[in-house]
């Protein structure tokens, strides 16, 4: 379909006044898929509130709501000009609201009710916007991303469900829409039950949307200039990146920038749509643009992954004879966990993770093959550029800028667009400030 997609994250939908400038961002007359993220704060907020249920605590709940409805009557009276309007947008709002007192109200709370809760947000944003672009005239209207939007049993996007039944519910709207108003991060699961795409996770939403109609570009506004070649949150002087690979702006997604949600490259990647990063604050910035042309012997980028636990199992006797690597990646895949780094000697294999909820059970198995050690704590640093290995001295100088820095692990070799260091988490941001001072 001859259509681009466009995303705006929490910020860009923040309050009344970012509402109008996105509405104005959209309505250039041109048939296009929007996708929205809840109000800056909410899902915050409504983690909040579910945290409040499952412990059992009704009252607090319910404060917090009170005080998250009446921040979204503030924005309805700031964005709607008619009374009309108005009252459309708060019965909108007040159904989400009276369904999270509802849930408030039962006396269990487990996952499914927690999603439903975490549901909300999404389903605000999209409702005030869809209102807003008719109070001011535009051919705009829904699409239920609950009723094209699905993830399988192994929580994989179910893309040829979503592709059949986004293009159902395109032809159910009015033909003369222009604009259609979708929700990011909620889905539904296998079982039909209100689920969602993990935290970030709109930046997927829209790419899976992209891929199933075909999009002719992916846009993703947010409220920067683009994927900067550092963690701007660490780092001072950072600068947006022009022009990035599919690989490369993966790598730098799953390593930590913040930007895009990890997964949100592979739907564009596979069906070969550009992406684009834009700013709603500066609309005018080139941005950055994902596509499938790689920039020759630069160095792009830098971004750090928090949270990384190291196992290291250590052996005497021949340890990686063959079939031994197997029982090792064996003992993570029975406990569904996904393995980021690992490096090998003839004596021991490291390997890192993000998620802990096995360890133990995982080390026990481990312990089966030699000794364990745990580190806590670590941080994976991750280089992305064209580093293909005929590329001569790159390693060299990345190494150099890190001459000061304990590393643990060093990987290179899994692809040519990303080495990667494992260092402690109190040396995080003398790496990154590291790097960026000798590579750009
Ligand atoms: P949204 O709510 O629009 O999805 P996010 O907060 O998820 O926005 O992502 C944008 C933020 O990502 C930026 O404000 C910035 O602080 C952070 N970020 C982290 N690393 C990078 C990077 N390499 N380039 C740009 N932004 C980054
Ligand atoms: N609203 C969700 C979150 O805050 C999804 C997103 O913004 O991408 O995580
Ligand atoms: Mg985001």
């Amino acid at each position: 379909m001859n259509m681009i997609v466009q995303k705006f994250g929490g910020t860009s939908v923040g309050s009344a006044a970012r509402m109008k400038d996105v509405a104005k961002l959209i309505n250039d007359g041109k048939k296009k898929i929007v996708v929205l993220s809840a109000m800056s704060g909410t899902t915050n907020t409504l983690v909040e509130i579910a945290d409040y249920l499952y412990k059992k605590n009704p009252v607090s709940a319910n404060e917090v709501i009170n005080t998250l409805e009446h921040k979204y009557a503030d924005v309805i009276d700031g964005l709607y000009n008619s009374a009309e309007y108005k009252q459309k947008a708060t019965d909108a709002v007040k159904v989400h609201f009276d369904t999270l007192r509802n849930l408030s109200k039962n006396n269990f709370f487990t996952v499914f009710e927690e999603k439903i809760v975490l549901s909300q947000g999404e389903q605000m944003s999209t409702a005030m916007m869809n209102l807003y672009l008719q109070e001011s005239g535009v051919k705009s209207n829904l699409l239920p991303a609950l009723d094209y939007m699905r993830i399988d049993k192994n929580e994989e996007p179910d893309t040829a469900y979503i592709r059949e039944h986004i293009h159902k519910e395109l032809e159910k709207v009015p033909a003369d829409t222009v604009i259609y108003i979708t929700q990011g991060y909620i889905c539904r699961n296998a079982y039909n039950e209100i689920d969602n795409l993990k935290r970030g996770g709109s930046d997927y939403s829209a790419s899976l949307i992209g891929a199933a109609i075909e999009a002719s570009e992916i846009q993703i506004w947010t409220d920067i200039d683009g994927m900067h070649n550092n963690d701007p949150r660490f780092v001072e002087g950072t600068s947006p990146v022009s022009t990035l690979h599919f690989e490369e702006a993966a790598e730098l997604a799953y390593f930590g920038a913040k930007i895009l949600h990890p997964t949100c490259i592979l739907p564009a990647k596979l069906g070969n749509i550009p992406v684009r990063l834009l700013n709603t604050m500066d609309p005018s910035a080139p941005g950055t643009l994902i596509s499938n042309k790689i920039t020759q012997h630069k160095i792009e980028a830098v971004a750090a992954k928090d949270n990384i636990t190291a196992i290291k199992i250590k052996s005497g006797r021949m340890l990686l004879a063959y079939g031994f690597l197997r029982k090792v990646f064996d003992c993570f895949e029975a406990y569904k966990t996904s393995i980021d780094m690992i490096t090998t000697s003839e004596v021991g294999v490291s390997v890192t993770i993000d998620n802990t909820k096995h360890l133990d059970d995982i080390v026990n198995e481990l312990k089966k093959f030699g000794t364990v050690t745990i580190e806590n704590n670590m941080v994976i640093i991750c280089v992305v550029g064209d580093m293909n290995c005929a590329n001569v001295g790159f390693q060299a100088k990345i190494v150099n800028a890190l001459k000061d820095i304990p590393v643990r692990m060093i990987s290179y070799g899994g692809s040519n667009y990303n080495v990667s260091f494992l260092v402690g988490a109190s040396d995080k941001k003398r790496a990154l400030e590291a790097l960026s001072r000798d590579l750009f």
